[in-house]
């Protein structure tokens, strides 16, 4: 049953069908787009393309109406309980929606003694911001401290030392969902939990949105952020949901600059189509991918699996890892490896993946998994890296 509903769904992407002969597993990079996004973009630009929020005749109105429309569609995407009081920004990726929270938002409030609690060997998008935050404190004379967030060995929240960590002049929690290396949706419910009610947290979904159901609600966040362009809206898209804070004064993506309305049409059709596909059945599909992919690499010695080792199905119990796997070779280096694969058509992230410096620096190679991905395709390259299982 969950094969056929794939199967519909992965005929509605076009690049999928004109490629065969590529495998593409390099979703959590940036996402294929599905058909009804190409065409709401497209009929959007032929019909009524103009500037938003400036018009007296109709397609300035209406694509002002459709920004407005589309903050809402966000709100709705993402569970907002609050929606009156929520702002909605839109930013060309997860990288300035952190930046705008961090440097915007954050960085004005602080005053001396205040900490901002940054995760540890995360996204450097997720890191190297709150440092900027710092920095711009400092200029003003403000001393701010930033402490690395512990994790335990599960690469998850550290309940018993974030107790710690948490102090009454903690500002922020800058904090990540899905591991964009390690694949595993972390436990956000222990930073409120040792945060209280009063501290903001800010999350990073760069890895989460359109693979695991999103609820501001349950999740308890001031702040989300993600990026469109990896859950099948247009390159140049991406969020900042602000809870009820509102969120930062920030206007070079919103009315006082030219909004990327094409973007912003094609994040609403984006998010239209997850819904109705199911997010929900979006990441069972891909964890079950990505246990076939662990359960494989286990029988092949040559191969080490970051994270969590072994099979890490949806029940195992032991951690939640999403459809992110990422594996280094014995003896072969990553980006040899991943020009050996990509002539095979096997499209896999081989690099340091932007993690942060505190992370490992060596390279490895990635293989992040959509909807459109299939238990053949991994056993593809299951059969490649078979081949090379030497050294
Ligand atoms: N955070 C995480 C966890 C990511 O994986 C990425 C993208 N790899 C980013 C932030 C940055 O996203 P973008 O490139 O869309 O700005």
């Amino acid at each position: 049953e969950l094969a056929s509903w794939q199967a519909e769904l992965r005929a509605q992407f076009p690049i999928v069908a004109a490629h065969p002969e590529i495998a593409y597993l390099d979703s959590a990079a940036t996402a294929q787009k599905p058909q009804p996004v190409l065409t709401a973009v497209m009929d959007y630009l032929t019909s009524e393309n103009a500037n938003a929020a400036r018009g007296t005749y109709p397609w300035a109105t209406r694509t002002t109406a459709r920004v407005e429309q589309a903050r809402d569609r966000v709100r709705a995407f993402l569970g907002d309980p609050d929606p009156d009081r929520s702002g909605v920004h839109f930013v060309s990726g997860a990288t300035e929606g952190l930046r705008a929270v961090a440097r915007d938002w954050l960085a004005p409030q602080l005053r001396d003694g205040d900490e901002i609690v940054v995760p540890y060997a995360d996204h450097n998008a997720n890191i190297v911001p709150w440092h900027e935050a710092a920095a711009l404190a400092h200029a003003r004379g403000v001393r701010v401290t930033l402490r690395a967030m512990p994790y335990d060995a599960a690469h998850d929240y550290d309940a018993a030392r974030l107790a710690d960590l948490v102090t009454p002049r903690t500002r922020m929690i800058a904090a990540t969902h899905v591991h964009h290396v390690y694949g595993n949706d972390m436990h956000v419910s222990r930073l409120r939990a040792a945060a209280g009610p009063g501290v903001p947290i800010c999350l990073d979904a760069a890895q989460s949105a359109g693979h695991l159901p999103l609820s501001v609600r349950e999740l308890d966040v001031d702040f989300l952020v993600f990026s469109g362009h990896k859950a099948m809206a247009l390159p140049g898209t991406g969020v900042v949901w602000a809870g009820n804070r509102r969120g930062p004064e920030y206007t070079q993506a919103g009315w006082h600059g030219t909004p990327n309305t094409s973007g912003i049409v094609s994040l609403v059709a984006a998010l239209d189509w997850l819904d109705a596909a199911g997010v929900d059945r979006i990441a069972a599909w891909t964890r079950d991918l990505g246990a076939r992919l662990t359960d494989g690499l286990a029988r092949l010695d040559a191969y080490q699996v970051l994270g969590c080792q072994g099979s890490l199905a949806a029940d195992s119990g032991v951690q939640r890892r999403q459809g992110i796997v990422t594996f280094r070779h014995r003896a072969i280096g990553a980006h040899d490896l991943g020009f050996i694969l990509a002539a095979d058509g096997l499209l896999v992230r081989a690099d340091g993946h932007c993690q942060g410096d505190q992370g490992e620096k060596t390279s490895s190679v990635r293989v992040s998994l959509h909807a459109y991905n299939t238990p053949q395709e991994i056993d593809r390259l299951l059969r490649r890296l078979a081949e090379l299982n030497t050294g």
